[in-house]
């Protein structure tokens, strides 16, 4: 039989531009890919990018009280928002003007419509064309999700937070997780009253409890009124701010109110049902370890599956598919030691396990130090940074590594190098320090603060 294409990719962010080129261009294959949206998907038109540019944005405010307490004779001015937000998409529009670019150059042909499947090889287009390929790859990505409570269609989401009409004197952040946790940091820093709303007991769930607790402990040394155990009851629109009552009775008004209460996978009306393809308790494609689907023509990529929702993980996976089915090498894509940073401030970079994790595992001495760094204690700031490696007591490996510091994201992508090979506490402690830095102390930690 024989086919328009030898695949199709629903799906222009990270993971399926990247499966669509390399398969193209490396493989010779005939590629075609749709987006309904921006080509570079979340990553690149609302996520990662445009938020670290936020969070740069964002540092500067904390900057000049630093150079002043340096000797520097300067004064802080006004941020506009109006200036940043014109250059911030410029910088997109540059940015999936690449995106396209890969594209076209690697010889892969492009709809700028909403696809889905027909059955196992044929997808339809949103103006009725349908097309035939050997493979189908979908990467559509997730979305954010707001729950459903009186007044919920006020908030806004992360989708919307890069465009906002100008800069609000207050804003509300529900929930405790990257997304939150990051906009609460760079809401702050631009000069907006910020509040955070976390229903549990500890915001950034499920990470290292030491780290974690130093992160929220500075978030709120820095002005970020973080409210813990509490949620939203019920919001109404009164003039231009936004009423709202909380769990713990208090009632106060926002000019906005975002939540980033998690995200959910972009798989609904894509035909996946005609063709009995199973979805998970969330919505979410299964797929099996070389991201194949239940129907052997059909595979799935990135955060649609739910696995572990990061860019350079969905860029993994479609690398993974393009060996697998187009190299004639089967490639399961390693999910294990997966560094990662959240860039709140201070950044956090995290590592293998948590201590709570390992302890759970296996007997594990636990080397922390916590200390003021040079650089913001000379400035004056009372601001401290964490170290932290949890160890086998058995193999003596490094299970997990944990920093909370200036630039931890850039030391995390290192460390995890060493963590990943396995390293043990004394590989660690053989490397000469570099001196003076703050990740140094990775490497002079001489005594457990702690076994358990
Ligand atoms: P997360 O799943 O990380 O966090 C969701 C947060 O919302 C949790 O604190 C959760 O609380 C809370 N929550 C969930 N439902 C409700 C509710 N009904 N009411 C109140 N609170 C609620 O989602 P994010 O949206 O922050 O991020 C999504 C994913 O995007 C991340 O998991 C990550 O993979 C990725 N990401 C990565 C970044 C990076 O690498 N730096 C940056 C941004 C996103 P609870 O803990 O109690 O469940």
């Amino acid at each position: 039989m024989s086919f328009d294409y030898d695949l199709f990719v629903i799906g222009g962010g990270s993971g399926g531009v990247r499966a669509a080129r390399v398969a193209a261009g490396e493989t010779g294959a005939k590629v075609a890919l749709a987006e309904e949206d921006r080509y570079g998907g979340t990553c690149v038109i609302r996520g990662c990018v445009p938020k670290k540019l936020m969070v740069f944005a964002s540092e500067y405010s904390g900057m000049v009280e630093d150079a002043q307490a340096y000797g520097w004779d300067i004064q802080a001015g006004d941020f506009s928002w109006d200036a940043f937000k014109g250059k911030l998409h410029a910088e997109l529009d540059r940015l999936e003007g690449i995106y396209r670019n890969l594209l076209k150059n690697s010889g892969v042909e492009s709809f700028d419509q909403r696809a889905k499947l027909v059955d196992a090889h044929t997808v339809e287009l949103n103006d009725g064309t349908r097309k035939t390929a050997k493979h189908i790859l979908i990467a559509t990505g997730g979305r954010p999700t707001v729950p459903n409570f009186p007044g919920s269609d006020l908030a806004i989401t992360s989708n919307e937070i890069f465009h906002l009409e100008k800069l609000p004197e207050s804003i509300l952040i529900v929930g405790g997780g990257y997304i939150a946790s990051e906009f609460a940091g760079i809401m702050n820093g631009l000069g907006v009253k910020t509040t955070q709303f976390y229903r549990g007991a500890q915001i950034l769930r499920g990470f290292d409890d030491e780290a974690r607790g130093l992160v929220s402990e500075e978030m709120c040394q820095n002005g970020i009124d973080v409210r813990l155990g509490t949620n939203v009851l019920e919001m109404r629109k009164e003039g231009d701010k936004i009423w709202v009552k909380a769990t713990n009775g208090e009632e106060r008004l926002f000019d906005v109110v975002m939540y980033a209460t998690g995200r959910v996978a972009n798989a609904d009306d894509l035909g996946l049902e005609n063709i009995g393809i199973e979805r998970g308790r969330k919505g979410q494609i299964i797929v099996d370890e070389y991201s194949q689907t239940g129907v052997p023509s059909v595979y799935a990529i990135g955060d649609v599956t739910d696995r572990v929702n990061l860019t350079p993980v969905a860029i993994r996976e479609g690398m993974a598919f393009v060996e697998t089915v187009f190299k004639g090498n089967p490639t399961k894509v390693d999910h294990e030691l997966i560094p990662t940073a959240i860039f709140t401030q201070p950044e956090f970079g995290t590592v293998g396990l948590s201590e709570e994790e390992a302890a759970e595992q296996e007997p594990i001495e636990v080397y922390a130090t916590s200390f003021k760094p040079m650089q913001q204690s000379f400035a004056g700031r009372a601001a401290r940074v964490l170290m932290k490696l949890i160890v086998s007591q058995k193999t003596r490996k490094v299970l997990g590594c944990h920093i909370v510091a200036p630039g931890a994201g850039e030391m995390i992508q290192l460390a995890g190098i060493a963590v990943k090979m396995g390293a043990t506490k004394e590989d660690f402690d053989r490397t000469v320090a570099v001196h003076p830095t703050m990740s140094e102390e990775l490497v002079t930690l001489k005594t457990p603060v702690r076994t358990a």
